[in-house]
């Protein structure tokens, strides 16, 4: 069986499996107690948290732990919301679904929600920026890379022009993070979230990292339970958390930002895709689709045609796929599992015909050479086989 379906999940990784055993057998102990069990479970946190901090460059204090990026989403979004006088929140029109949730429901407690459009690559186009950052925006919101196109916007740039004007900046690093390390002190970011179960950590937990004084906007309104000086309730999985920082070691390379570019490292992951996409471009049923250059390493996305150019259905393929052991998606693992068009593919202007017929590839760090060859050929055969039966 050969996975290609990284920005869905990852397998979690031997070391961090090793680490959840030994933390769930010998940490149980609850975080917040003060005898010695208790004790020597926040010792493990805290040496994680800092572990973590240390690898992103950020500092112990300003590192949340939360259920995945979705919860980091949400509570980066109540932030403001919470605690600001009601203005304009601009998200991009790529975002992940749970971005796009907060986001109605802030509209409908009196927030004005803008969306920044993107370009036919999925880029966001910049000639808006002016417009978008005039007041009354309080807070931007965009994804960093883009979980179905790849595409990676430049966020240190709108960091820093949102920096000028006063508004806060989040980011969802979800699929960044998995392609290298981030430079936190680096970056003009306020708020950023990442997941761990994308980089071969465990699945429910996540991060969120918010600069000093944002800290504040949330803790004065913890968004739900009871827990005093944290921005979250319920007692901290100390397993999990372990587990995450042992995913983060795992990583050994920086992601490199400059003012308007993002440089990912090159490695085993960005070699393999690609030789892929050498191998897959010049097939006559897809199109590749997104930018060329601004790019996660790990993604390769398409749209599915006959020859005569007839859009094929991206779920077909998949489960074609799948029958021969090799498991791709055909767009997020959310959208994927629901009918309709993508609204990613709508929202870089797919012709409606082709919106349900997009196909996603994403590739984690087991994948070698043997695995890509096997893979484009059964790719070849299937699509061919699909041919076939469209005549
Ligand atoms: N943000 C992005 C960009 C994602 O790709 C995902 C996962 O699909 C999420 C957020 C949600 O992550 P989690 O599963 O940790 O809640």
């Amino acid at each position: 069986d050969i996975y290609l379906d990284a920005s869905a999940t990852t397998p979690p990784h031997l070391d961090v499996i090793t680490k959840l055993k030994d933390i769930q057998f010998e940490c149980w102990g609850n975080p917040s107690s003060i005898h010695k069990v208790g004790v020597i479970a926040r010792e493990i946190l805290e040496r994680s948290r800092l572990s973590i901090a240390n690898k992103l460059k950020a500092s112990s204090d300003e590192l949340f732990f939360t259920s995945g990026a979705t919860e980091s989403n949400y509570l980066a979004l109540k932030a403001v919301s919470n605690n600001l006088d009601r203005g304009r929140i601009v998200i991009s029109s790529v975002e992940h679904p749970s971005i796009n949730l907060i986001a109605n429901q802030l509209r409908n407690e009196g927030w004005d929600i803008k969306y920044w459009p993107v370009d036919s690559y999925g880029i966001i186009d910049l000639d808006l920026l002016e417009e978008v950052l005039s007041p009354p925006t309080k807070l931007v919101s965009i994804i960093w890379g883009q979980s179905v196109i790849g595409s990676i916007q430049p966020i240190n740039l709108i960091g820093m022009e949102c920096k000028k004007r006063n508004i806060l900046f989040h980011t969802d690093a979800t699929q960044v993070l998995p392609c290298g390390l981030i430079d936190w002190s680096n970056l003009n970011v306020d708020m950023l979230s990442a997941s761990a179960h994308k980089l071969q950590g465990p699945k429910g937990i996540g991060l969120l990292m918010l600069r000093k004084g944002i800290q504040d906007l949330l803790m004065k309104n913890p968004s739900y339970g009871f827990k005093n000086g944290s921005i979250r309730s319920g007692t901290e999985s100390v397993p999990l958390i372990a587990g995450f920082s042992t995913a983060i070691d795992l990583l050994n390379e920086y992601i490199e930002v400059k003012d308007n570019q993002t440089l990912f490292p090159v490695n085993n992951v960005s070699k393999m895709t690609s030789l892929l996409k050498r191998k897959l471009i010049n097939n006559k049923h897809l199109t590749f689709i997104g930018p060329d250059k601004e790019r996660l390493p790990n993604n390769l996305s398409f749209l599915c045609h006959t020859e005569a150019m007839i859009p094929i259905k991206g779920r077909e393929i998949v489960r074609l796929l799948s029958k021969h052991g090799v498991y791709i998606s055909s767009g997020s693992a959310c959208s994927s599992s629901s009918q309709g068009p993508n609204p990613i593919l709508v929202a870089i202007n797919v012709d409606k015909t082709f919106q349900e017929s997009g196909l996603r590839i994403t590739i984690g760090p087991w994948i070698s050479n043997d695995d890509i060859t096997s893979v484009s050929n059964i790719i070849f055969e299937s699509l061919k086989s699909l041919e076939l039966k469209k005549q």
